[in-house]
């Protein structure tokens, strides 16, 4: 239903739960975040998901806080597959941990993808075909050979193999500087923004949202991802966006001109 993603020098969940509050007008029945954590490859992810309101969600962040990341994403659900339970609330998992994503949308073929899993010994946490995106992804990141679009190439391969509607956003234990996103069907924008520190320093930060109203907060430069598109938000080499066979593709660019 609604989904935030935030790279960039603020805290990555102060960010995504201010964009999920922006995003509660869409109606939801769970909400659920993960962040990065950790130096270079000693990463990993730290989650936590409720079923029912916003605040159930920060109550269990109160009782139990997730570390200070830079790295994060957020969704609210609105179920169609699986009850809206703690379980079946977004991010989903790999079984290794290693990949979270959220989804907006259904994954038509997800039964057949999940016998497959689930042959391979793979055993499924929800009632959802959401996490068979996330077992796909890591199986696909672990295929393919170390390099800086490692993460973007997983996320095309998986999508090749989904049918329906989906916007996915993965992040990865292994990488502290991306996230990566999908769109067939459903809505997926970007927002380009930058952060001044108090030496005045500026960095560069990059949102994803399913609609702007999740970052129109922090900036008004947006990209709008055209149909079977995959984008890489990267602190370093920032905007990355190609179809689905890899072939570079430009975002529509525009400016938001309503009010926050
Ligand atoms: N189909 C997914 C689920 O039921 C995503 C629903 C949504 O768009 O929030 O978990």
């Amino acid at each position: 239903c609604g989904i935030v993603g935030y790279v960039g020098p603020q805290d990555a969940l102060d960010v995504v739960l201010e964009g999920l509050r922006r995003l509660e007008y869409r109606g939801y029945d769970s909400a659920g975040v993960a962040v990065r954590v950790g130096d270079g490859a000693a990463g990993e992810l730290a989650s936590a998901k409720k079923a029912g309101k916003l605040a159930n969600l920060e109550k269990v962040l109160a009782d139990s806080p997730l570390p200070a990341s830079t790295i994060g994403i957020g969704h609210t659900r609105w179920a169609t597959h699986g009850g809206p339970t703690d379980r079946n609330a977004h991010p989903h998992l790999s079984a290794d941990g290693r990949v979270a994503v959220i989804h907006n949308g259904i994954i038509e073929n997800f039964a057949a993808l999940r016998a497959r899993c689930e042959k391979r010994g793979i055993e499924f946490a929800s009632d959802t075909d959401t996490e068979v995106a996330a077992h796909l992804l890591a199986e696909a990141y672990d295929e393919l050979p170390a390099g800086p679009d490692r993460f973007a190439e997983a996320m095309r391969v998986v999508c090749r193999r989904l049918e329906g509607a989906f916007t996915l956003v993965a992040t990865h234990a292994d990488e502290p500087d991306t996230l990566v996103a999908a769109r067939r069907n459903s809505p997926l924008v970007v927002g380009i923004g930058e952060t001044v520190d108090r030496n005045g320093t500026t960095t560069p930060e990059y949102f994803l949202g399913s609609d702007v109203a999740a970052f129109i907060a922090h900036t008004r430069e947006a990209r709008e991802l055209g149909q079977d598109q995959v984008v890489e938000i990267d602190r370093v080499r920032g905007l990355t966006v190609t179809d689905f066979a890899g072939a570079p593709a430009e975002p529509k660019a525009y400016t938001v001109d309503w009010d926050a």
